[in-house]
């Protein structure tokens, strides 16, 4: 926990794949009374724990069912029901997400809370309130919202175009984006963002800052930030793990 409002630091941002010593998507969500794993890609477990033990996390959140956002949870499954041996976490995710967990994990109930989200829901996480919106993608996804007293923040989860960052309001202090590609890709229809219309997500979010994410391998970092800076006024970053933002 922290005493800033909310303090948001990544433990993984590589998009579909791990890179070098990097880990897949995952964010460490701090508030004065809560602590939330948010998405829990490949690799993200080692890096949460330089931050929290794993009996200190409120709960667990993960946008969608793809490998590259949750599937460590099998593994902090065995990490609680083995040697933690805490009491059961709160997991909040997709139908299709907790269904696979459920088929990896025999006695689910001795490790996690589970407890189906969808889009339009909305809960309180400790002081967190999480608001959720479904998105373009090929599987059910959940973008979400968090704020806490006047500070908020906002991650796309993965998505296309399509989807509209005003379902989960305006005026957020941070928005954290997929930025799978470049705009040069936008013609093939894939339902992911380019840097160019993540930084449209965000001019149209009125968002106070950027944060890039998710960029697929091989991507060209500064070409991203260019191409998000040509339709986004105010402050943007890459992600990488181990940086922290505070809202
Ligand atoms: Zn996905």
């Amino acid at each position: 926990m922290t005493e800033s409002p909310l303090k948001i630091t990544v433990l993984g941002c590589s998009g579909s794949y791990a890179s070098a010593g990097g880990a897949c998507t995952g964010f460490l969500i701090q508030s004065p009374k809560a602590n939330v794993w948010l998405d829990a890609g490949p690799g993200t477990l080692a890096n949460l724990q330089e931050y929290l033990d794993l009996s200190d996390l409120t709960a667990i959140v993960l946008s969608h069912e793809h490998a590259d956002h949750w599937l460590e949870l099998p593994v902090v499954y065995n990490a609680i029901r083995h040697y933690v041996l805490c009491d059961p976490i709160p997991v909040y995710g997709t139908h299709g997400t907790l269904s696979l967990a459920r088929s990896m994990c025999e006695s689910i109930e001795e490790s996690f809370a589970c407890e189906v989200v969808k889009d339009k829901d909305s809960l309180h996480i400790g002081d967190q309130f999480w608001q959720w919106s479904r998105t373009q993608h090929y599987v059910e996804t959940l973008a979400c919202r968090v704020n806490v007293a006047n500070s908020s923040f906002l991650f796309t989860a993965d998505t296309g175009p399509e989807w509209d960052v005003k379902s989960l309001g305006e005026d957020v202090n941070l928005v954290i984006s997929e930025s799978t590609f470049l705009s040069d890709r936008e013609g093939e229809e894939i339902l992911h963002l380019s840097a160019r219309q993540a930084g449209l997500l965000a001019s149209n979010a009125n968002a106070d800052k950027l944060v890039l994410s998710h960029l697929a391998p091989g991507e060209d970092e500064t070409a991203h930030l260019n191409e998000a800076r040509s339709v986004f006024d105010g402050p943007i970053s890459l992600a990488s793990v181990g940086k922290h933002y505070v809202v």
